[in-house]
């Protein structure tokens, strides 16, 4: 590891490393998670040991935590302990840990959120790196984004290892406001090495830390969050130079279509692209979301430029179900929209979409482009290849090999000596997928004059080394080298009749036609040499890349070793002929895969397979050790699904809607019993719903299967364990058997399918060609999956096969319509049944809501608490004011019961505004009896209620909010009230839009000059101005 004082100027570095740096310097004590094999800390540990001094003078306490629960836990403990030295409170306290450890972080982060005003500044430095067994390592940004929306951290990004260290000092100067969170790329930035010609120093981080902080302290007290981050910005850019802003816009002068992306490796290659499409004339621009909350929409709008028709949002989520869910929106995408919905500075409302991904899609310059090029042509566009000129312009050299080739180390030896070419910039960056041929290794070089950024593999290499040949049959190599290029294959007593044989046809074809040289490299001719084959791999590979280069000096200590290489270099290395023939060769198998998929930071270590003998074969063992902390518990990868349950008892199910009305509409209570279920208010419960078991039974008998046979399924509690059911309870209870199939299901199927027929089809609706079709199944005939496996009857994958391609099935989240504080032992909700008719005729129902509408006094269900962003105003005397549509009024009822206790308590109550709307009021006026009541005690002030059927014209929510403007005016600016709405989303323009004259009116009448937009903002920052919309 490198020293902290050689940290500076021009240096080779990572992200990671530099991170560490700054973590380091500016912290008080660094908190660190970081899993086996993540490298996290290794850094800051060793500086601590060696006793460096951080720019407080003191050495930095690093206390590395063994679970991530515990990463949060202790931060706060040490924090708040009633120990803690309070001469230190305005030292950062720092957290390093991956994103694949926020989930657990969360209720230490909401804590310490909500003590922050009392506590050390707080800053995390997040590698983006999560672990999912099925697609190995990706770069998990979407939690970081939910978990600052919801929480009110501050979230900054990096987007290439040359800002990292800037973003790592603003982060920590803006702990000094709020909690921060800055996230940078763990997969590929973050361990790439590469040369950073600036690197700040030790003393220089200290110099601008100081000066900073002193300007920090200055803020105006007055302004409010996004004013300070702003300010601050401003601060550090007139410091550093640089010109940062909360958003950036790349791109053409008058774009028409503008991608606003968030993510490091998303960031760096939406710019690129963007920027040489539009050089190309192309109305294409990107905004590149560097400080995500607060959310500043003012700078957001000033950089959006008034050109724009279409903005597409390339928004991460959390997997492959909600790229395909129509009812998922990124988190990205809301601010976006909410953001544009309510700008005057655009004459014509630019349409917005939100293009989903997963974490593990790696983004590539083709994929953005195609993107670009999708969006400008309206409809379907196929992929397009885009590579960018800087990039092609550099050397790019690949080296594959299995992990426990000789020659393993040879690519980080050959980067090493290219590093010391002071005028070339050098990137070496290694992928390592345990699960190909026992585990392959990956190294990607590029030597560029210039420095250049590129968050992704090498697509067309000048020179590719292969040091195991049976990889060419299983991956597509040949595909990445470019036309012309280099191609060497070490093959081991190579004699030339046997070259046809060693070299698979799919290679030898694609070798002809892309015109490439193809070189042998035979170690065996030497015996010694064998032994250290990698110093032979290094020379042969530096001799065909780049024969310039004479002096090999730095691989090798041992010199005899490295003469005996050399000289053995025009008896081992050997350009071959490629045969004209091989153009036409018959035969060819494609390699199984493109390309390999990290999912390790290391190698596979195999000696210690024997200890898992339980698992049933390599692979599995395999992926245990691909990273094993994250097998190890892997219930805890998804705490989403994994959380905590609790069985409850039916105790009332009561229609609130007339029988002969369309709408059913009903109050279910639970009793809480010994449950130890507790909830807050404004929480939402989480409803684990059963299939229907008619139609479960149904499916078994014609699919032919067994309702009493065991089983083991995911529990659906914790899909880590396995749990032992009969076929019939696990098809009602854990599986989406009667849902929506997604494509991919359809994908899977065909591999059943006997019927070459059948086996078309389902392919067809699995890729892209079969997108209408797939659509018109899915969304006008709403299939479920046991349709589908009627429709294809030769597709019969049995039972085990089954439920892997079906989906779990996923609970479903009700606002909470009761007061625990009020009725300790139940809990209940209000909800609307969904249904529909089908393109057969069939009336359909709503997994959920058909379940629980049809559940009797007495059935018992499993349930679980959710968090929510409803919560009362810590003062009591702040007024409500609440409008809901339909089921939307059910938290409100849980506030109204509340605050009815409060003041039979004898204190005092703010006031309360309550709109609700709905069609019509003899049907439909939902707890209309209870609201009256309250009006009558004096609890709730005022309910303006719209039923928009009842009369000729339509009067709506916003109406009523309308005509009682100086009440809310009266309650939420001068009382200081917070508003909530909640149900459906499209009443969210218009009612603002009253709240915002209520503003304008306000201020008129006091003689202020207030922007009602920003004010809005600001009351959305103080959590006065919440939104529950689904
Ligand atoms: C925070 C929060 C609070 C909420 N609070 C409430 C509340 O208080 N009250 C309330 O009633 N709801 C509430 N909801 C909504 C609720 O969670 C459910 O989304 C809703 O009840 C529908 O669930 P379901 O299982 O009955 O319908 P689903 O089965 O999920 O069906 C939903 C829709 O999907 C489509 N669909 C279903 N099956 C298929 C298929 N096979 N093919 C094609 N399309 C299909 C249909 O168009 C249907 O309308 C809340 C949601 C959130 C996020």
């Amino acid at each position: 590891m490198p020293s902290l004082s050689s940290i500076s100027g021009p240096t080779y570095v990572t992200s990671q490393l530099l991170v560490q740096q700054t973590a380091y310097k500016l912290s008080d004590k660094i908190f660190s998670y970081s899993p086996e094999t993540f490298d996290l800390d290794v850094a800051v540990k060793e500086w601590a040991e060696a006793n460096e001094k951080n720019v407080h003078g003191e050495t930095t306490t690093v206390v590395p935590l063994q679970t991530r629960a515990g990463a949060g836990a202790f931060a706060l403990g040490y924090i708040f302990s009633k120990d803690f030295d309070l001469a230190k409170r305005h030292v950062p306290q720092t957290l390093l840990a991956p994103s694949l450890s926020l989930r657990h972080l969360r209720s230490s982060l909401d804590q310490l959120a909500l003590l922050y005003g009392v506590s050390s500044p707080f800053v995390a430095h997040v590698a983006a790196a999560d672990y999912n067994a099925e697609n190995g390592l990706g770069a998990d940004y979407a939690t970081a984004l939910q978990i600052a929306e919801d929480l009110g951290l501050a979230l900054v990004s990096s987007s290439s290892a040359y800002e990292v260290q800037h973003m790592s000092l603003l982060a920590t100067l803006l702990a000094s406001v709020l909690p921060t969170l800055h996230i940078y790329d763990g997969i590929r930035t973050a361990r790439e090495s590469l040369r950073v010609v600036d690197a700040l120093g030790e003393a220089h981080i200290a110099d601008i830390y100081a000066k900073i902080s002193k300007e920090a302290a200055a803020l105006n007290k007055r302004l409010d969050t996004a004013g300070k981050v702003v300010e601050l910005l401003k601060a550090f850019n007139n410091e550093l130079g640089t010109s940062y802003a909360p958003f950036e816009y790349h791109g053409h002068d008058a774009p028409e279509t503008v991608l606003v992306v968030f993510g490091s490796a998303e960031a760096q290659l939406a710019k690129q692209v963007a920027t040489a499409l539009a050089a190309k004339g192309k109305k294409v621009g990107t905004i590149v979301v560097r400080v995500y909350r607060p959310f500043v929409e003012e700078a957001f709008l000033e950089v959006l430029p008034a050109s724009v028709r279409q903005i597409a949002v390339l928004g991460q989520v959390a997997d492959a179900a909600s790229v395909e869910d129509a009812n998922v929106q990124s988190a990205l995408y809301s601010d976006v929209l909410t953001a544009v919905s309510f700008t005057e500075k655009l004459s014509q409302a630019p349409e917005v979409v939100d293009i989903r991904y997963v974490v593990t899609d790696a983004h590539t310059p083709s994929s953005i482009a195609s993107i670009f090029n999708k969006l400008t042509s309206k409809g379907e566009a196929e992929p397009v290849a885009f590579s960018l000129t800087a990039v092609e312009e550099a050397q790019q050299y690949v080296f594959w090999d299995v992990d426990n080739s000789s020659a393993v180390a040879s690519p980080a030896a050959v980067g090493k000596l290219l590093e010391t070419e002071q005028s070339s910039n050098v990137y070496v960056h290694q992928t390592y997928d345990n699960l190909v041929q026992g585990g392959v290794v990956r190294t990607d070089i590029r030597v560029s004059q210039k420095s250049i950024e590129a968050p992704y593999p090498v697509e067309n290499a000048d020179v590719v080394f292969v040091g195991e040949e049976k990889l060419l049959k299983e991956i597509a190599i040949v595909k990445g080298v470019k036309a012309g290029g280099k191609l060497i294959v070490r093959l081991p007593n190579f004699k030339e009749d046997e070259l046809e044989k060693r070299i698979p046809a799919a290679a030898q074809k694609e070798i002809q036609e892309k015109n490439v040289e193809l070189y042998v490299l035979d170690s065996s001719s030497s015996s010694a040499l064998e032994k250290e084959a990698h110093l032979l791999v290094n020379v042969a590979f530096l001799r065909v890349a780049r024969a310039d280069i004479t002096k090999f000096d730095s691989l090798s200590a041992d010199k005899t070793a490295l003469t005996e290489a050399v000289n053995a270099l025009d008896q081992s290395v050997r350009k071959v002929e490629v045969p004209v023939k091989w153009a036409e060769v018959e035969g060819a198998v494609a390699p199984l895969v493109d390309s390999v998929k990290p999912n390790s930071f290391v190698a596979f270590q195999k000696e210690e397979e024997e200890e898992t003998s339980s698992l049933e074969n390599w692979q599995s063992a395999a992926k245990g050790f691909a990273f094993k902390e994250a097998y190890g518990t892997q219930n805890q990868l998804r705490p989403d699904l994994a959380v905590k349950t609790y069985t409850i008892k039916v105790k009332e199910n009561r229609r609130l809607t007339p029988t002969d009305y369309d709408r059913n509409i009903f109050h279910i209570e639970f009793d809480l019993g010994d449950s130890g279920l507790t909830y807050n208010i404004g929480e939402a419960l989480g409803i684990h719903a059963e299939n229907d078991p008619e139609q479960v039974l149904q499916f078994i008998q014609a699919y032919g299967l067994n309702a009493d046979d065991l089983v083991q399924v995911p529990s659906r509690e914790d899909p880590a364990v396995l749990e032992t059911r009969t076929v019939y309870q696990s098809l009602v209870q854990n599986f989406d058997i009667l849902g929506k199939p997604p494509k991919r299901f359809f994908e899977s199927l065909a591999q059943f399918a006997t019927d070459e027929e059948e086996k078309k089809r389902l392919e067809r609706l699995g890729s892209k060609e079969g997108a209408d079709e797939f659509k018109r199944l899915t969304e006008e005939d709403t299939v479920t999956y046991v349709d589908v496996l009627d429709m294809f009857k030769s597709a019969h994958p049995d039972f085990n096969d089954l439920i892997r391609i079906v989906d779990p099935s996923k609970r479903r989240e009700y606002s909470i319509a009761s007061a625990q504080a009020v009725s300790p032992n139940s809990v209940a909700l209000m909800i609307v049944v969904v249904n529909w008719v089908d393109t057969k005729g069939r009336t359909r129902l709503g997994h959920a809501t058909r379940y629980l509408s049809g559940l009797a006094p007495g059935s018992t269900i499993t349930a679980s608490v959710k968090p929510s962003v409803m919560k009362l105003p810590v003062k009591d005397t702040a007024p409500l004011i609440m409008a809901g549509l339909g089921t939307g009024l059910a938290p409100f009822r849980a506030f109204v019961q509340y605050r009815a206790m409060q003041k039979a308590q004898g204190k005092e109550i703010g006031s309360i505004l309550l709109y609700l709307g709905s069609r019509h009021q003899r049907e439909e006026y939902l707890y209309g009896e209870e609201w009256e009541a309250y009006l009558d005690a004096g609890v709730i002030t005022m309910v303006g209620a719209a039923f928009s059927r009842d009369q000729p014209e339509k009067i709506y929510i916003q109406d009523r909010m309308r005509q009682t403007v100086t009440d809310i005016v009266q309650a939420y600016i001068k009382e200081e009230g917070s508003f909530y709405l909640c149900g459906p989303t499209w009443p969210v323009p218009d009612v603002t839009a009253v709240l915002e004259e209520a503003i304008a009116a306000e201020a008129q009448e006091s003689g202020r000059k207030v922007d009602p937009r920003k004010e809005i903002e600001r009351l959305k920052e103080d959590g006065r101005y919440v939104l529950e919309v689904y």
